[in-house]
């Protein structure tokens, strides 16, 4: 178990000094959870295991001629954490990132022209698909894609936005669904759970800024995705996560380190001339998105594995997240999380209250309306911070009402007590 370790381990400080950027987490993200957790790491090495099994019969199966022609589709949902606006992207965006998911793993792409001569027979159509769900885990309609407001503007890779209660999103049943969180990161364009994994963790985590074609800076066009998802299908780093490492894969060259920028010609390392020379092109390297257009035949097949019966990803293609809703409303509303929700206290009062709006500044700036039972308003007051106390000594004891509208018409209201 410990070559999955130690090899991690090796490759932690070179990534973050040689591109000042972490390209991608998950390395550091696994090893943390398997230095923490001896039964995560037997678990990862137990579906490693499977995995060479499986390809190993298959080898050993004279009779058999691939998996067949099934495509395997993985339903999907997307977490879009967002504070200010402008981290609030479109669908438009989102099917635009599913579209280069499916190019990647279906071989579609119009850069895979650029797969060099001398590794073009390696180069695989995955058979693997990514759709947007349609039914939510309560068969709810659903566009699959979901947009969630947080106080949080910018996240660390610590999992926290896998949790609504630190006010990120919990995961959609994560036998049925993969989820993928879109939030900014501090300094990580993303990062993958293993499969195998706690359940309440699985998924992707992508940077918001690297989501979908988006024609900016060195990691343009969603490939980010696409090397996660290679990741929370089992696949390592091209090179191994150690200098000459081990990918666990025996068609991909065996590589010294990761790979900068985006070089062209053959690059020679590890004596591996005579394989073709680095797979900078790989998808499972960390060149950056106009240069990556492969994954390999040995990739796909220990990804494809795992959808074997016994595999780490075998209940996805029981999922009912791609069947049509029973319930049809479109879009149905999440319920905003309670954390959100705004509190009044004390209720009966006195003197004043205290409108706790909790961590939503979104309030600020609304009018918060009293009226008595006639309807009649008796007090009013424009919402000018996120704990609003308000003065209620004029009023008779009765009941009231508190009305709240914001400009993007969430309103609240609480019945009010004066003794
Ligand atoms: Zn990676």
């Amino acid at each position: 178990m410990n070559r999955i370790i130690t090899g991690i381990v090796g490759v932690l400080f070179c990534l973050c000094q040689a591109t000042g950027q972490e390209a991608c987490y998950t390395s550091n993200y696994l090893q943390n959870i398997w230095q923490g957790s001896p039964e995560a790491a037997r678990q990862a090495e137990a579906v490693k295991l499977f995995v060479d099994r499986q390809i190993a019969a298959r080898q050993a199966d004279l009779s058999w001629r691939g998996d067949g022609t099934a495509v395997i589709t993985v339903p999907v949902v997307v977490h879009i954490l967002y504070n200010t606006p402008n981290q609030n992207i479109s669908d438009d965006r989102i099917y635009s990132q599913l579209k280069v998911l499916n190019d990647a793993f279906r071989r579609m792409a119009a850069d895979t022209v650029n797969t060099p001569d001398r590794f073009k027979d390696r180069a695989a159509d995955a058979e693997i698909e990514f759709r947007l769900a349609t039914s939510d885990p309560n068969r709810r309609a659903t566009t699959g894609i979901i947009h969630q407001y947080t106080p949080i503007s910018l996240w660390e890779p610590d999992d926290k936005m896998k949790y609504s209660a630190q006010m990120g999103a919990d995961a959609w049943d994560t036998d049925s669904y993969l989820n993928i969180w879109v939030c900014p990161l501090r300094r990580q364009l993303g990062y993958a759970s293993f499969p195998g994994g706690d359940p309440v963790l699985d998924g992707i985590v992508l940077n918001t800024a690297v989501v979908g074609v988006t024609g900016k800076g060195d990691y343009n066009q969603g490939k980010t995705a696409v090397h996660e998802a290679g990741h929370w299908l089992g696949l390592r780093h091209i090179w191994g996560d150690d200098y000459c490492g081990d990918d666990g894969v025996d068609d991909t060259p065996q590589q010294a380190n990761f790979t900068n920028g985006c070089p062209t010609g053959v690059r020679v390392s590890c004596g591996n001339s005579k394989d073709g020379g680095d797979m900078y092109m790989n998808y499972m390297d960390i060149t950056t998105d106009p240069c990556t257009n492969l994954f390999t035949e040995g990739q796909k097949q220990r990804m494809r594995a795992l959808f074997d019966p016994g595999g780490a990803r075998y209940a996805l293609l029981r999922s009912g997240a791609l069947n049509p809703p029973l319930y049809q409303e479109i879009p149905v509303a999440e319920d905003a999380p309670t954390w959100l929700h705004p509190q009044l206290y004390p209720n009966p009062a006195t003197a004043g209250v205290t409108l706790d709006l909790a961590y939503d500044p979104r309030w600020v700036g609304a009018t918060l309306v009293v009226t008595n039972l006639q309807g009649v308003v008796v007090k009013k007051a424009v919402i000018s911070n996120k704990i609003q106390v308000l003065d209620i000594r004029t009023l008779k004891p009765g009941l009231y009402l508190l009305n709240a509208r914001r400009a993007d018409g969430v309103s609240l209201k609480f019945k009010l007590v004066k003794i």
